[in-house]
């Protein structure tokens, strides 16, 4: 029954009346909806959150009864996100030993390398010095992190940039929430740091996205022929995006 139909029905069934009571709201065992209304949002959107949290956004001449009707709507995908982030190990908010952390690729545990005074851990093969064993480790790891791409990311544009005849005149490695990598139009790519964290495959087509970007500032038809051309498993890297990207907290 689409919308309208329900509209229909509900102002002409004598048991609904003129004025139609909402409906009860439905629930359902180990699901939890949150409202909250956006003076900005334009349309109802259902959002899960990391915590498993369904988020449903009310625009702002609409109703929690509409967005109910939202919901129903959308059960289905619902199903199939909560499915998803059930089979993907949520990213952890503190590191502490014996974590498992995405590095280089792979959900990697941090192990000690050295107790003591000069206390380090280890992530596979690379070594780290910390403070101190106990606590909350992030910190000082994700400091790390970002020394580290602030050394190989640059090289491994340049590298890229060579190889592919690119133009690019500066390379900048920024703690970004939101995004891998973007491009100026005057030559300037910038990556995220989390770039260390993921595959290599997946940091190579990030910058060979940027790097075709100084080309074609759009994602037109022939913006993608060029990744395409440098970067023939694109596709792969962006599936490997989608399902990990919260593993590096993005
Ligand atoms: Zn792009």
């Amino acid at each position: 029954m689409n919308e309208r139909q329900e509209d229909l029905f509900g102002l002409f069934s004598p048991a609904a009346g003129v004025h139609r009571v909402p409906p009860a709201e439905p629930h359902r065992a180990g699901e939890e909806i949150v409202f909250q209304r956006s003076h900005r949002a334009q349309n109802y959107r259902l959002t899960l959150r990391r915590d498993g949290t369904a988020v449903a956004t009310i625009p702002a001449r609409g109703s929690e009864r509409e967005a109910w009707r939202f919901i129903e709507r959308h059960r289905d995908w619902l199903a199939r996100a909560r499915e998803r982030q059930q089979r993907r190990p949520a990213a952890a908010e503190v590191w502490t030993i014996g974590t498992h952390l995405l590095w280089r690729g792979e959900m990697t545990p941090v192990r000690i390398a050295a107790a003591g005074e000069r206390a380090q851990v280890c992530l596979a093969a690379d070594v780290f010095r910390v403070p101190q064993l106990d606590g909350d480790l992030r910190p000082t790891l994700e400091a790390h992190f970002l020394r580290r791409a602030k050394v190989e990311l640059p090289a491994r544009t340049w590298e890229l940039a060579a190889l592919t005849g690119s133009d690019a005149r500066h390379v900048v490695v920024r703690n970004q929430r939101s995004r891998w990598g973007s491009c100026s139009a005057n030559g300037t790519i910038s990556l995220n740091w989390r770039l260390v964290q993921t595959p290599d495959f997946v940091r190579d087509y990030i910058v060979y996205h940027e790097l075709m970007h100084l080309r074609e500032m759009n994602h037109s038809a022939r913006f993608w022929a060029r990744v395409e051309e440098v970067c023939p498993d694109w596709r792969d890297a962006e599936r490997w995006i989608k399902r990990n990207g919260t593993l590096v907290g993005l």
